[in-house]
């Protein structure tokens, strides 16, 4: 997707602080950090929301989870830390390509707003 931020920061034409990456999966800081700790987790593959994701995404989607899990353990925020996807502008989605918040550090409050 040509004119897709988060595709930019994975073709690296957009500079990100990049904090882990493997062959589907694309970690970097938020530029505007709403925790200590506060990644984007994004699938290489340009995937509008979760709302437009297909069942053969399915595996795709697991192997973020488990890159989540891994990252959370090596950001040293595990056992405690949200992750957040907004779907939809209604829900509060700014960017259209799929991503996951993953916010750690501190205590999180409940309902979200
Ligand atoms: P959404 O509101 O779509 O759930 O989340 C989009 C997130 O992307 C926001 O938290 C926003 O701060 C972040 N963001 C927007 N543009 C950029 C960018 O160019 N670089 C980085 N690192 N984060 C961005
Ligand atoms: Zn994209």
């Amino acid at each position: 997707m040509s004119d897709c931020i988060f595709c930019k920061i994975v073709a690296g034409e957009i500079p990100s602080k990049q904090v882990r990456a493997d062959d589907d999966v694309v970690a970097f800081h938020d530029l505007s950090p709403q925790a200590p700790v506060h990644v984007l987790v994004v699938p290489r593959k340009h995937i509008s929301s979760l709302d437009e994701a297909s069942d053969e995404d399915r595996a795709l989607l697991g192997r973020i989870l488990l890159f989540i899990r891994d990252l959370a353990r090596e950001l040293e925020i595990a056992p405690g830390y949200r992750i957040v996807n907004n779907c939809g502008a209604s829900a509060g989605q700014s960017v259209f390509h799929i991503h996951f918040h993953l916010l750690g550090g501190r205590a999180m409050g409940w309902p979200p707003g």
